[in-house]
């Protein structure tokens, strides 16, 4: 056995199947069913290592290729049948399989070691010449495009070349039918053996053309163009995109998989399918897949054919099912699933292909699902016993919680639905038809929300795909790639919906709409730009824009949260500014405001006015005057705030952005405020030149703002005291905690401490005073650093991760997009800091600040309030840290409460992998 090279096959596996990490997913998950003892093709597989080397070297390990020829007799031997034999010759897949699930990322070869010399053999061997030929053309376009580089197109146009030929020969006019109609009447299935013969023929020439090369005809020289090309996939463009969506380091490298093939199209008593163990869609626990008679392989999830369910029942489908069908390998189908649920203790995606009525497996995984069916999964796996409540919680990707929390459709609003297709993935969108991921692109970067509108998606389409706020596709089932990856991706998505017909060259889709009885009653076209609403629950698809609702919490997900609280020891807060937001981030879980920014309050259309009247102001009677009129405003809103907490925790930041943002540019702007301040044009503008800053992220802000200007704080202040005053006269606790941003020295905190205490004084006088707490944010390098000097009047720090990030990295948070993520595709820093938290640059200043912090106030407060709270991975490091809470948006509550959580079990040593939802 080479060290790169593990054989499976009759029972036995060479490679340990908990090795994901040298085997990749499918290479163990081939191993681990045959060692279970399910019936798998033999075949070997050839590590990740080995395509690191191929990646790094330009070459294959030593020893590989009498490796590979070692383990590809004994596959000859189990089948009886030798590779290039012109009598009997063994045909095998390459496949693709990295340790993490990358569906149709990377490249798949099948029924290779076919030429014009073996396909006669086979076309003998199985009596069968049709499905010979059949094998080799398909063999021939996808060797051609993957491992040759010639395009898909071409080999496309020749099939409908044929299928028109045909078409004709039947006496059905050939002109009134588009490709896709041509495809609808003459599927591939009936093209009969001299078509495929002229088919094979002309697929060579294209290769030729479209190459410059010959087909080649050396088996060998096959396999190992097959094997450098699935090596070569894990550098191609789609891959790239995929691992960087979903945090996959490039070094993990993809393992080679060269199995014996089965074949699905050797007639009717063949067939191909997928399956998962439970629904992906909703969770529910019963096989759900899909499976095409006569077909092969990539058929089913390439989308090129509707497929038929697996089990029977589906409405409209009455007889096609494969339980009808085909009950017997349905029976061991149905077997073998609940063997491998069993084994796995997870849902999986199975692949199988039917082969004369003989069932053969050939690939299980844990399945990829939508996040409604990832928690119902896990809480139902709890109640049968098959997990634990510690497995469950460890099971949900928080992140994934985001598709739960977002809208849905208003169900009593007004709506004129178009079409119908399968609901493929949860969520609605609104948004403008777009044909081209490009065109996704580019208008998603504008701000605009699209729909993707595709026959069907490939690989290709991922960056569009990954743009648009939902996927429609003409094409394909729930196994699709469309369907899959936009589940992965958490974006709602309609597939095989049959009624468009979408012309990409004219940029516009027919819509046949149908009577309640399902005839058809006319059609409707729309054009790129065109406003679609879509439900990827339902499927279905209207006209226009359509309201949406907010999620309701309830039932197995307020399950899963309950586990997750009981286990985490970090507290979440919410980032909310308004009482509405407050409102929201309660309904989520919030356990207290972490950060208000006080700022957004300023720019309400009724208090702009007096904000600008202050900052323009050329006195402190000026500003104070502007500063009354102010405070009624600030006072409600902090009332609203403390009302809605209702004795929680509410941390309240005094102003601190650069004061040049309140300012207007606009001369219409200008010339009213200087009517309303009954000052001239000339004089506002030179205030305005004034207070321009070049660097405005590293000027006048902050506690910088009140050094100059103490009134604004203290009116801040005075509000905050008085409202909580009010509060809890009303009988409700109040608990205000007054943060100051921006802090850089304990003489600068302590000025800020003798204006609030200032202050207290004046709203409490001798009266009964409201306890509150005073602090400070932690955003730049030195206060982190002397965070032991800070902490003398400080009772808490709140980490503002994203001025901390923008400080430490010297990066601006405006201006880094342009360049970062050329950092993060080339690996210079492992993710955006901005999104999860450089643990080692600016995570060390947080650890230093908490030690120091501690050592001089043992009771201090600590926590963070920078974007970074939201994010699974910075959670777990937060908590690694000892903060007491985390805070974010109200939406990511939910995912740092389960992602808390998470953390908690991790560092007890609790096993079980974040699923894969
Ligand atoms: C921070 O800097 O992390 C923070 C929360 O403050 P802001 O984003 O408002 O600057
Ligand atoms: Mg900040």
């Amino acid at each position: 056995m080479s060290s790169h090279v593990f054989f499976f096959g009759q029972g036995k596996s060479e490679g340990d199947p908990k090795r994901r990490d040298i085997l990749g997913g499918k290479g163990a998950g081939l191993a681990e069913m045959t060692v279970l003892g399910l019936p798998v093709p033999p075949g070997f597989t050839i590590s990740t290592e080995a395509c690191n080397h191929y990646s790094d070297k330009g070459a294959h390990p030593p020893g590989l290729q009498d490796a590979v020829a070692a383990a590809l007799k004994r596959v000859e031997g189990v089948m009886g049948a030798t590779f290039g034999d012109a009598k009997n010759p063994l045909l095998v897949s390459v496949r693709s399989g990295a340790r993490a699930s990358m569906p149709g990322m990377m490249d798949t070869i099948l029924n290779l070691g076919l030429n014009d010399v073996t396909v006669e053999g086979l076309a003998t061997r199985t009596n069968n010449p049709r499905f010979a030929y059949d094998a080799y053309r398909r063999f021939i376009a996808m060797y051609g495009s993957v491992a040759m580089g010639a395009s898909k197109e071409p080999f496309e146009h020749v099939l409908d070349e044929a299928r028109q030929r045909l078409v004709k020969a039947r006496g059905m006019a050939v002109t009134a039918m588009n490709a896709e109609e041509l495809r609808r009447v003459l599927p591939d299935s009936e093209l009969p053996l001299e078509e495929l013969k002229t088919v094979v023929a002309q697929f060579k020439a294209v290769v030729q053309k479209e190459t410059g090369s010959p087909f080649p005809s050396d088996p060998q020289a096959q396999l190992w163009g097959a094997i450098e090309a699935v090596f070569g996939s894990w550098g191609n463009h789609r891959a790239v995109v995929y691992r960087k969506m979903h945090d996959i380091p490039a070094s993990w490298g993809t393992a080679c998989n060269i199995q014996s093939m089965v074949f699905g199209n050797m007639g009717d008593t063949s067939a191909t399918g997928v399956c998962f163990t439970r629904d992906p869609s909703t969770g529910e626990k019963r096989v759900f897949g899909e499976w095409l008679p006569n077909a092969q392989g990539e058929d089913v999830v390439a989308g090129i054919r509707t497929p038929l369910p697996v089990g029977a029942g589906t409405p409209g489908t009455k007889g096609n099912s494969l339980e009808e069908r085909m009950p017997k390998p349905h029976g061991e189908l149905m077997r073998m699933c609940a063997v491998l649920e069993k084994h796995f203790r997870d849902m999986q995606d199975v692949e199988f292909t039917i082969q004369d009525g003989t069932l053969w497996m050939l690939q299980c995984r844990n399945g990829k699902r939508a996040a409604r069916a990832a928690v119902r999964l896990a809480v139902e796996m709890v109640k049968e016993g098959l997990i634990t409540e510690d497995e469950a919680v460890l099971r949900v990707d928080p992140t994934s919680l985001n598709q739960l929390l977002h809208p849905t459709l208003d169900p009593s609003a007004p709506r004129n639905q178009l079409a119908a297709g399968l609901g493929a993935s949860p969520g609605a969108a609104s948004g403008h038809i777009v044909f081209s991921a490009d065109d996704a692109e580019k208008q998603g970067e504008l701000g605009k929300p699209v729909i993707l509108v595709r026959v069907d998606t490939s690989p290709e389409d991922i960056h569009g795909m990954k743009a648009a706020r939902g996927i429609l596709t003409a094409r394909g089932g729930m196994t699709s790639h469309a369907a899959v990856v936009a589940r992965g991706m958490g974006k709602p998505c309609v597939a095989g919906c049959s009624a468009l017909a979408i012309n990409y060259a004219l940029g516009q889709m027919t819509i046949t709409l149908y009577d309640e009885k399902g005839n058809p009653k006319g059609s409707t076209m729309l054009k790129q730009g065109d406003i679609i609403t879509m439900d990827g629950g339902t499927g279905q698809v209207f006209l226009g824009p359509v309201p949406t609702v907010n999620a309701t919490l309830s039932g197995d997900f307020a399950q899963l949260m309950a586990w997750a609280d009981a286990r985490r020891t970090l507290k979440v807060r919410a980032n909310a500014d308004t009482p509405l937001d407050a409102h929201t981030a309660r309904g989520f879980g919030a356990q207290g405001i972490g950060l208000c920014r006080t700022e957004h309050m300023f720019f309400d259309e009724a208090r702009i006015a007096a904000v600008r009247e202050m900052i323009l102001s050329d006195n402190v009677d000026q500003r104070q005057h502007a500063l009354a009129k102010l405070l009624p405003f600030q006072k409600e809103d902090f009332v609203g705030l403390f009302r809605e907490m209702k004795g929680l925790p509410v941390t309240i930041r005094l102003l601190d952005p650069p004061l040049h943002e309140f300012l207007p540019h606009k001369p219409e702007q200008l010339a009213q405020l200087a009517r309303d301040m009954k000052v001239t044009v000339e004089k506002l503008q030179q205030r305005v030149s004034e207070l321009h800053e070049f660097n405005p992220m590293l000027g006048h802000r902050g506690c910088r703002l009140a050094v100059t200007f103490p009134e604004i704080y203290e009116m801040q202040v005075r509000a905050i005291l008085e409202a909580a005053r009010q509060v809890q006269k009303e009988g409700l606790g109040v608990e205000p905690e007054i943060m100051i941003p921006l802090t850089i020295s304990l003489p600068e905190l302590n000025r800020m401490k003798v204006l609030v205490d200032k202050v207290a004084k004046e709203v409490f006088g001798a009266g009964d005073a409201v306890p509150f707490k005073f602090g400070t944010m932690i955003e730049i390098p030195r206060a982190a650093l002397l965070a032991d000097e800070l902490a003398q009047t400080a009772e808490f720090f709140s980490f503002g991760t994203n001025d901390l990030t923008q400080c430490t990295l010297g990066l601006s948070r405006d201006d880094a997009g342009k360049f970062l993520p050329s950092y993060v595709d080339s690996a210079l820093l492992p993710r955006d800091p901005f999104v999860s938290i450089d643990q080692e640059g600016v995570g060390s200043l947080v650890k230093t600040a908490c030690e120091k912090g501690r050592k001089a106030r043992p009771d201090i407060k600590l926590g963070v309030c920078g974007e970074h709270g939201g994010d699974p991975q910075s959670v777990e490091f937060f908590h690694g840290v000892g903060l007491a809470y985390v805070s974010c948006s109200p939406f990511r509550v939910p995912i740092a409460r389960l992602a808390a959580a998470q953390a908690a079990l991790k560092s007890k040593g609790s096993k079980g992998g974040v699923g894969t939802a």
